[in-house]
């Protein structure tokens, strides 16, 4: 068997024709665009390109993106300054923080100043935990995870019953992945660094989720017939013929693996895209809701 790609550049780029279309009819009916801030602390080049993606993804979808810089030795009093006045500000729907902030900001603090009608990120922990609670409704829903859950309905892939497994914990991924699935009725299990016999645990997955950070974990043997796999690691593994010395790998061994698996995501090219599509829909969701009161 050689697995079917879950294209999530391709279902990424119909979840923009979406968000544009209804960005577009917003601004007709309300005179304004739906407006989300990104904040950056520090220069680092990669948290840059970051949240560069996220303004133009923005600007592609008919959205207002605004991109907030302070230099990395910005005060915990002039991040906060920065981010309550986005809070405050009507014209600013959705706060993007980009994290890890430096060390020397309370990150927490910072975050809890979002208010939850703005936390687009859904990082929030009553955002968090409405997700886990049967019949609630979180305001926004992590983009990552969102992500994973949008990438296997629109694949036709039938959660409901499905013995789902999510390798990772975090609150950014694994907690709220498995979360979601527990919540479209999937029989979940989580799987972590102290997980005994890992294999054992992902031959039994119908739905597999990684979400480690560490390339080529999930092998060939760990995987079952006719899985669908949703590869949300990004890895970089050295690539001597690639010019900038590495390329990104998932967290699984994508060409062993895809013997097994009836559909996979590639990495690049899977979840990472996804991610930015769903970060524009919880900014269209944001101004809509802000309308309503
Ligand atoms: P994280 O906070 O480091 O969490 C990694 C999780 O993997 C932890 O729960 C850890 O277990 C578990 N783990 C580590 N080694 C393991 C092992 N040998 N066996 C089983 N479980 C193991 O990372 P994260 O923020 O959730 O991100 C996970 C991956 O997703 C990363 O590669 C990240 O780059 C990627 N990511 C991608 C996107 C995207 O848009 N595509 C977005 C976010 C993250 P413990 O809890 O026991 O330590």
């Amino acid at each position: 068997m050689s697995a079917n790609i879950i294209d999530g550049k391709a279902i990424a780029k119909d979840i923009h024709t979406e968000v544009r279309a209804e960005a577009e009819q917003f601004e007709k009916d309300n005179g304004y665009k739906p407006g989300l801030a990104t904040v950056l602390v520090g220069e680092d080049p990669a948290s840059q390109s970051y949240v560069k993606a996220k303004v133009k993804a923005c600007e592609e979808d008919g959205l207002m993106g605004i991109k907030h810089v302070l230099p990395e030795s910005a005060s915990q009093e002039e991040v906060m300054a920065l981010v309550t006045s986005l809070a405050e500000d009507p014209s600013i729907h959705g706060i993007l923080v980009k994290l890890p902030l430096p060390g020397h900001i309370d990150e927490k603090t910072v975050l809890d100043a979002v208010p939850l009608s703005k936390d687009v990120d859904g990082f929030h922990p009553a955002n968090l935990g409405r997700i886990g609670i049967k019949g609630e409704e979180a305001d926004f829903v992590a983009c990552t995870p969102a992500g994973v859950i949008e990438l296997l309905k629109r694949s036709d892939v039938q959660i409901e019953g499905a013995n789902a497994v999510v390798i990772g914990r975090s609150k950014i991924v694994g907690l709220p992945v498995a979360l979601l699935l527990l919540n479209e009725n999937a029989t979940v299990t989580i799987c972590h660094s102290r997980t005994k016999d890992l294999g054992a645990v992902t031959r039994e997955a119908d739905i597999l989720v990684p979400a480690i950070g560490k390339a080529n974990l999930v092998t060939e043997d760990m995987v079952k017939e006719g899985a669908v796999i949703i590869d949300v690691g990004v890895n970089r593994v050295d690539d001597a013929t690639r010019k900038r010395g590495y390329r990104l790998a998932g967290d699984c061994d994508f060409e062993g693996v895809s013997k097994r698996a009836r559909a996979i995501t590639p990495v690049p090219g899977g979840v990472g895209p996804m991610t930015i599509a769903m970060l524009m829909k919880n900014t269209l969701r944001a101004a809509k809701r802000q309308l309503e009161g």
